[in-house]
């Protein structure tokens, strides 16, 4: 998410912040409002017709190096325990204006625990309404080829499967799942969506059975919230094959490695490195490519918003060379920009390998805000910003994850920051001043300035609160580390942070301990100030 409006409309655009984070929410029923204008469901949703020809394959390791640029592809070999999903769905857009995804799954799963495993989760996300504009049934499951019988959780969010026998450590259980998940269109006023159908496109990310992370021995099953980000997942390996009409347009995370048309039917099969969820966007884009540092960037847009591809397209080479020179590389040799109309105003989606930008206003103005929205050119240059923030998290997310709903600083602050580098990278250092001074005004703007940014929205006051504290505050908290450990060891800082927790997951934890490694200093009273405990924080 980016945040360039009036404060007046500030509200409005943290409302809309998707790529934000939520703590838990105290109940799911608070968390998760129903989609508005959700159309019933009249009949039973299609499934695959027929076992997919001829079958996706899992045990080959060498299959995913087509997604890697060939420099990485032994970070691929280097990840055998690695969770890998074989996954065909089929799209279909129904003439009520919604879409239908039926689709089966196959899941290799190692047990990476120092104990024998219970049983094994799926999260089901489509099924958790606030920002899912969408239903999710499950079908068929199976363990090692025995059909079981999940226990629901969480209202449908979550399906539980008790295994037949303790999966031992290092061991490895075969699943299988069939889904069907059908998709609404959005509507204004709503918030945020993420999954739905929008201005023509439809936006299907995580629309498979995800298998969530195991935090100290439990399985983390926490419900949506209702404005930031969703999941929490561990890297995985991905082969997938998406069926859609032949006169759309398919955009999955990952590489596409053939791709056929019979009739009205195309097909795309599509592998991926170590990643930790997938995206989908369906719909009748444009794609305009470019390559840089090897990383081939594809814009897709709608023909109504591919003039703005050129320049979509210069800001996310300029923030991929910016973070590979001041971070690590990427390591995918793809990486996807969808234009679509998430929220009629200033938002941004981020997932591994793809990433939602809010092309251009598909939605109507909420009420009260008729008449205020921002001029062509504003519209372009906060696209933009959003653009530079969403590449970001390809790094701070996507290759080094965190807990999206627990602690959100850990990307976003951090994403956040990465508008600063861009900024001083590409246009010097008054430029990144004037970014910092933009975070500062908005702290400054706060009444709970002082809160402390390490906390999970649940936490924070207000959803704009937890913008200006975990965006803006986080941004300055990254600046005043900087200013501490002075240029050369916080950049050496960074790129220790990356290399450790490239395709893992950080804690606020790990990440002092990384940077108390750098610096060979104790760096608690800072993080304490900033992170943890909070207070009034020098203004610079
Ligand atoms: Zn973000």
């Amino acid at each position: 998410m980016a945040q360039r409006l009036s404060p007046a409309i500030l509200a409005l655009i943290l409302v809309a912040a998707a790529c934000g984070s939520t703590g838990p929410s105290p109940s799911p029923a608070a968390a998760s409002p129903s989609p508005t204008a959700t159309p019933p469901i009249a009949t039973p949703a299609p499934t695959l017709a027929a076992a997919p020809t001829p079958a996706l394959e899992l045990a080959d390791l060498a299959q995913f190096h087509a997604a890697m640029r060939p420099e990485f592809a032994a970070d691929v070999d280097g990840s055998p325990d690695l969770t890998r999903y074989a996954i065909d769905v089929a799209v279909t857009f129904n003439a009520d204006g919604t879409a239908t995804l039926a689709g089966r799954e196959h899941v290799l799963y190692t047990n990476q625990q120092t104990v024998a495993l219970p049983d094994i989760v799926f999260m089901l996300w489509p099924a958790a309404g606030g920002q899912y504009a969408s239903r999710m049934d499950l079908g068929r499951v199976t363990v090692d080829g025995s059909e079981v019988r999940p226990q629901m959780e969480n209202d449908g969010l979550t399906a539980r499967i008790a295994l037949p026998a303790p999966l031992a450590p290092g061991a490895r259980a075969e699943l299988s799942a069939e889904f069907t998940v059908k998709a609404f269109p959005w509507t204004g006023g709503s918030g945020i969506k993420r999954f739905g159908i929008t201005g023509r496109v439809l936006l299907a990310p995580t629309f498979y059975p995800l298998i969530p992370r195991l935090v100290d021995g439990l399985w983390q099953t926490l419900p949506a919230p209702p404005g930031g980000d969703t999941t929490n997942s561990d890297s995985a390996l991905y082969v997938w094959r998406v069926t859609a009409p032949a006169d759309q347009v398919i955009v999955g995370s990952g590489s596409v490695v053939s791709a056929t048309t019979t009739g009205q039917t195309q097909t795309q099969t599509i592998v991926t490195g170590p990643m930790r969820d997938l995206a989908l966007a369906v719909g009748p884009l444009r794609l305009t490519s470019r390559t840089a540092d090897g990383v081939t960037l594809n814009a897709y847009l709608l023909p109504e918003h591919a003039d703005k591809a050129s320049a979509i397209l210069d800001v996310a080479a300029g923030q991929l060379r910016t973070l590979e020179a001041l971070v690590g590389p990427y390591p995918f040799a793809e990486l996807d920009l969808v234009g679509a109309g998430l929220c009629g105003g200033v938002c941004g989606i981020e997932y591994p390998g793809e990433v939602f930008i809010d092309a251009g206003s598909a939605m109507p103005p909420l009420p009260g805000e008729e008449g205020f929205g921002p001029s062509d050119q504003e519209e372009l240059f906060q696209l933009l910003d959003i653009t530079v923030h969403e590449v970001g998290h390809q790094w701070f997310y996507g290759l080094i994850g965190d807990d999206q709903l627990l602690q959100p600083w850990v990307d976003e602050a951090a994403t956040s920051y990465t508008e600063v580098l861009y900024a001083e990278k590409t246009s010097g250092a008054a430029a990144a001043r004037d970014v910092l001074r933009k975070f500062q005004d908005q702290l400054r703007a706060s009444s709970d300035r002082e809160l402390p940014v390490g906390l999970g929205i649940a936490d924070y006051p207000s959803e704009l609160e937890y913008g200006v504290i975990v965006y803006d505050k986080g941004a300055l908290f990254f600046d005043a580390l900087r200013r501490q450990l002075g240029d050369p060891t916080f950049f050496a800082f960074l790129h220790a942070y990356y290399e450790r927790y490239r395709y893992g997951f950080a804690s606020a934890r790990g990440f002092q301990a990384t940077a108390e490694t750098a610096c060979a200093c104790d760096l608690s009273a800072l993080f304490d100030l900033w992170v943890y405990k909070g207070g009034a924080v020098p203004a610079n």
